[in-house]
This record gives C-alpha cells, sequence and structure tokens, in this order.
C-alpha cells in the first residue's frame, strides 16, 4: 500500500486549490479506504472556495459526490470487502439520535459532510466510516455512481419532500446539475402531469426538454411567472423547486406557485430574499419548504432506478479532467463553458 497520496486541498478562502501530497490516511475499526475512481464537482464546492458557505477546517480536501473501489476495511467491518464497487453517503451522522433514529440523518446533531467538514473526494484515496458506502452494480459507470452522491440524490430529496405527485404541474426553475435531474425524476419516477423547465439558457432547456420537460420558458423572453400563468391556465404551479439561490430567481420562482402550492428551495446564495407574507404565502396558503442534503435510503433507491434503467444518467457527465486539473473543472463549471451538467475529476 502507498504512504503517500495526492489531494486538492483549498488552503485560503477565496484561492484556488493545491495540489499537495499527503499521507494516506489509516482506517480506523468500522472504517474502509476506497480507491477513488471518479469525483464530481459541485456548486458548493465553488461556494465552500468562495466563502460563499463555511467549511469545517483549512486546509480541507474538497470534494463529496465520490465513487471508487474499497482497497481496505477496517477490523468490525461487514458486509463490504476489497474489490467492491462503491459510491458514498457525504453525510456523517451518529445514528443514535432522534433524527438519525427516525430516518432523517441529514439532521442529525453531529452532522459532518464529507468534502465540507472533513477531508473529501478530491484526492487518490479517502477514508470513510463503512455505513456511508453503497455498493454499486457493474451496471453503473463511477462517473454516475460518483454524482448520485449529491447532484442526482439532493434532486430526489427535493421532489420527496416537496411531495410532488400523480398529475401534479411542477415548475424545476434552474436546469442545471441537480434541477435537470429533477426534471427527469419528476416526469418519469414522480409521475408529474407537467413539468415546466426555467432557465436563462437554451442549450440547458434543450436537455430539459430531452429529459422530460413538457414546457420550457426561458427567462430571457420575458417574465416566467407571466408565461407558467398562460401554459397552466392561470393555475400556476402545483410546486416549484427552486435550484439556483439568488434573490431574484428565489423571488420569481415563488411567483410561480398557485393556490394551496408547495414552494421548495433548494439553490443556496448569499443574498436574503423578501416574501409578503399575506399576498404571497397567507393567501395562498403556500407552503415554504427547506432541502438540505439527502438520505442514505434515498441513494439506495437511486441505485435500484439507475440499475434498472428507469432514470437515465448518460447525458449528466459532460466533462471529465484529471485531479491535477480540478481548477479547471471548477471554471468550467463555475464559468458555464461548454454548457456543463456536471464536471467530474477522473482517476
Ligand atoms: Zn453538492
Ligand atoms: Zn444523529
Amino acid at each position: 500500500m502507498k504512504e503517500m497520496m495526492k489531494v486538492a486541498r483549498l488552503h485560503r478562502i477565496g484561492e484556488e486549490l493545491r495540489i499537495n501530497r499527503v499521507q494516506v490516511p489509516k482506517v480506523g475499526a468500522d472504517d474502509v479506504l476506497v480507491d477513488i475512481k471518479a469525483s464530481g464537482i459541485c456548486h458548493s464546492d465553488i461556494n465552500y472556495r468562495d466563502g460563499v458557505s463555511p467549511v469545517g477546517k483549512l486546509p480541507i480536501i474538497l470534494g463529496h459526490e465520490i465513487a471508487g473501489e474499497i482497497m481496505e476495511v477496517g477490523g468490525r467491518v461487514e458486509g463490504v470487502e476489497n474489490g467492491d464497487r462503491v459510491c458514498v453517503h457525504y453525510v456523517i451522522s451518529c445514528g443514535n439520535c432522534l433524527f438519525c433514529s427516525t430516518g432523517r440523518e441529514n439532521l442529525c446533531g453531529k452532522y459532518q459532510m464529507i468534502g465540507k467538514d472533513v477531508d473529501g473526494g478530491f484526492a487518490e484515496y479517502i477514508k470513510v466510516p463503512a455505513r456511508n458506502v453503497l455498493k454499486l452494480p457493474e451496471t453503473i459507470p463511477f462517473e454516475q455512481g460518483a454524482i448520485m452522491g449529491c447532484a442526482v440524490s439532493t434532486a430526489f430529496h427535493a421532489l420527496r419532500r416537496g411531495r410532488v405527485s400523480v398529475g401534479d404541474t411542477v415548475v424545476i426553475y434552474g436546469v442545471g446539475g441537480l434541477g435537470v435531474h429533477a426534471v427527469q425524476l419528476a416526469s418519469k419516477i414522480f409521475g408529474a402531469g407537467k413539468v415546466i423547465a426555467v432557465d436563462v439558457s437554451n442549450g440547458k432547456l434543450k436537455l430539459a426538454e430531452k429529459l422530460g420537460a413538457d414546457e420550457v420558458v426561458n427567462t430571457a423572453e420575458g417574465d416566467p411567472a407571466e408565461r407558467i400563468k398562460e401554459i397552466t391556465r392561470g393555475r400556476l404551479a402545483d410546486v416549484t423547486l427552486e435550484f439556483i439561490g439568488l434573490r431574484k430567481t428565489i423571488e420569481k420562482a415563488i411567483d410561480c406557485v398557485g393556490k394551496g402550492g408547495r414552494m421548495v428551495i433548494v439553490g443556496i446564495g448569499p443574498e436574503d430574499i423578501r416574501v409578503s407574507p399575506y399576498g404571497t404565502i397567507i393567501a395562498k396558503e403556500m407552503e415554504l419548504i427547506g432541502v438540505n442534503d439527502h438520505l442514505k435510503s434515498e441513494m439506495a433507491q437511486l441505485i435500484e432506478l439507475v440499475g434498472s434503467e428507469k432514470i437515465d444518467l448518460s447525458n449528466s457527465v459532460t466533462h471529465r479532467v484529471p485531479l491535477e486539473d480540478v481548477n479547471r473543472g471548477m471554471e468550467i463549471l463555475e464559468r458555464k463553458i461548454g454548457n456543463p451538467v456536471r464536471v467530474v475529476v477522473v482517476q
């Protein structure tokens, strides 16, 4: 076994990641060591780099969409062995508190996130608790397994939180890495009656259409709420999900929710939003729902859905970079060079 490994670490907020050599972590009795094959770059990584969301320590290895092969298991670990193909659930939780024991480990009081609070996946290897890995069937490529760790699973969690059900009119506001998966899941798995994708990029809207959007609305062509009012003959949406996180997009997404509807906020940004309690929320009996992360059980469900080809992730990874070029990968995502869905570090 190698003693040292290559990693990409954030040393200072606002600076590029640096390629370092550090010791390969030693596994504890309940841990596994994963030989990382694919590691997705998420918009959150850009937020951590820029200080929009705080990280737990510096320097830190970012990266929370991870898939690879088990190369060492701790003494007490059962159920996985060397050579198993796995993807990683990034939520480290205590397993015992009220939230953990009721299947909401994303709200655990001892919550830690891999790639934010503890070292993540922009590395050759990672040590994680054994209960954070899920086996990946041979039919699912590592790069798809990696993005199931955030882009796909958080979209899935958001639709579940929004209680999207058969026949609902669903507006997906922002169809980037997460939103485009919400489009596909809403139309193919949750049984939405009408899925309306909203974005400023025609390239993204085109892909959303291919993956199941019934209607697309480009925000550059006028007020999207007015357009959605026309499409729905005045009813607006049963559920709107916002995946961008800017003040103006969240506020506009709220305008797209109809009477008795639900507003699901997923996008993270630095600005506060302003809503009028009566006009916006009370009079419509609108529900405002927050979404944070996802559950391990949802990743297991997604592995079934992708493994059985009910969900197709073959359009989802648009760019691949080696570990040394992770900063270039982040730039591709940030500046939207070449219309990226997901950029993945592959090794
Ligand atoms: Zn993420
Ligand atoms: Zn807990």
